[in-house]
């Protein structure tokens, strides 16, 4: 079956009780047993729950994966992963990541004895200094956020599976309809389901896929362990989200073009970070791992000054000024002191993200009063 098929039929059975065809919001917290250990699947709902298993099948389908588990929102899946691992070991990560998975492996695992080496992915033989016998995991992201970097999804497992390493890639930014990082060879992919797989802003939730059984129950054991669960009503809403992902990437793709072309072509404008440029240094390997460009881009003005990036993102109408991305609305943000904050300046500076870049989510708007928005603006 074709991806736009799957999205909306994968995981949908008819409610058996009732022939429902939405799976209902099984708000409950247990289920009844007939005698003990005799029951029918579910036995308490931060174990199972058969909205969250629905959705989990749905999630599988969208990276044609084999298993799915769902959390209650990205940075818990990204903390489960992190939980394989055990003091000592070591983990390569890309140096332009989202700030709170920068956030959550210096504040939160670094304390717990994992050490992670930062470096810049879009070669990726610089991975191949820092691997030493601790080494278990690499870490990436792309495109990147903020500046639309692209890093070599194919070379990087090529070098992990050599190595005998994980690889993990949060494929938030592309969304599993413009790429499939398993199909690479990738071991496990994270999403923010808040951002492009949820889509309406209306729900924080995230989760992990991955083809081998063995990881599937590691993965299993720590969510039941540590109970960082969605609750039914927002599995539902992600399930309702991933229905329409092709058709609202489809116009993600092409307002993003459009206005990435507008703001390049733009007096007052000095870069426009966007992969889908024939002359963006990661064009071709977007070209070849992605199936478009999405509707993520950056930008900085030629007056940098602070006082005229405020102006600018304190006076666009249609864009609202707000973290987050992914959504129907289109965003505009500040990702020096809004997403990427928790990094230390001294680093973001260093890794190209300046304090004047701004950064777009495309929505799904006419892309003519997008346009008029961010004229009015810039000016
Ligand atoms: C938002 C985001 C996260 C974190 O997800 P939450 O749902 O906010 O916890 C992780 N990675 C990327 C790339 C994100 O954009």
């Amino acid at each position: 079956m074709k991806f736009a098929t799957r999205l909306i039929h994968a995981g949908m059975e008819p409610d058996p009780s009732t022939g429902s065809i939405i799976p209902p919001v099984y708000q409950t917290s247990t289920f009844v047993q007939e005698a003990p250990g005799r029951n029918k699947g579910y036995e308490y709902a931060r174990s199972q729950n058969p909205t969250r298993t629905a959705l989990e099948k749905a999630l599988a389908s969208t990276e044609n994966a084999r298993y799915a588990l769902s959390f209650s929102s990205g940075v818990a899946a990204s903390d489960a992963v992190i939980r394989l691992l055990v003091p000592g070991d070591e983990v390569i990560a890309a140096n332009d990541m989202y700030g709170g998975t920068f956030r959550l492996f210096s504040k939160i695992f670094e304390k717990a004895g994992i050490r992670f080496h930062y470096v810049d992915m879009q070669q990726a033989d610089h991975i191949l200094p820092l691997i030493n016998p601790k080494t278990r995991l690499v870490w990436m992201e792309t495109p990147t956020n903020p500046l639309m970097n692209i890093v070599d999804l194919a070379a990087v497992s090529t070098i992990a599976k050599e190595k005998n390493l994980l690889l993990c890639v949060d494929n938030t930014f592309a969304s599993p309809a413009l790429q499939n990082p398993l199909d690479f060879g990738a071991a496990i992919v994270v999403h923010s389901a808040t951002k492009y797989l949820g889509g309406h802003s209306d729900v924080i939730h995230g989760c992990v896929m991955m083809n081998d059984a063995g990881l599937r129950d590691q993965l299993y054991f720590i969510q039941k362990s540590c109970g960082a669960v969605p609750g039914p009503q927002d599995c539902f809403l992600v399930l309702r989200g991933i229905k329409t992902l092709q058709v609202r990437i489809e116009r993600h793709c092409q307002n993003g073009e459009k206005i990435a072309r507008y703001l390049r072509g733009h007096k007052s404008v000095r870069k426009v970070y966007w992969c889908g440029f024939e002359d963006h240094p990661g064009y071709a390997i977007a070209k070849k791992q992605m199936s478009g460009f999405g509707g993520m881009l950056s930008f900085e003005l030629k007056n940098e000054s602070p006082e005229e990036t405020r102006r600018v993102l304190s006076s666009t109408k249609l864009f609202s000024l707000a973290e987050s991305l992914g959504g129907v609305e289109s965003l505009i943000s500040h990702p020096a002191s809004m997403t990427h904050a928790s990094i230390p300046k001294e680093e973001r500076i260093k890794n190209g993200l300046s304090d004047s870049l701004i950064r777009l989510s495309v929505g799904i708007e006419d892309v003519d009063d997008l346009i008029e928005d961010l004229e009015n603006a810039i000016g």
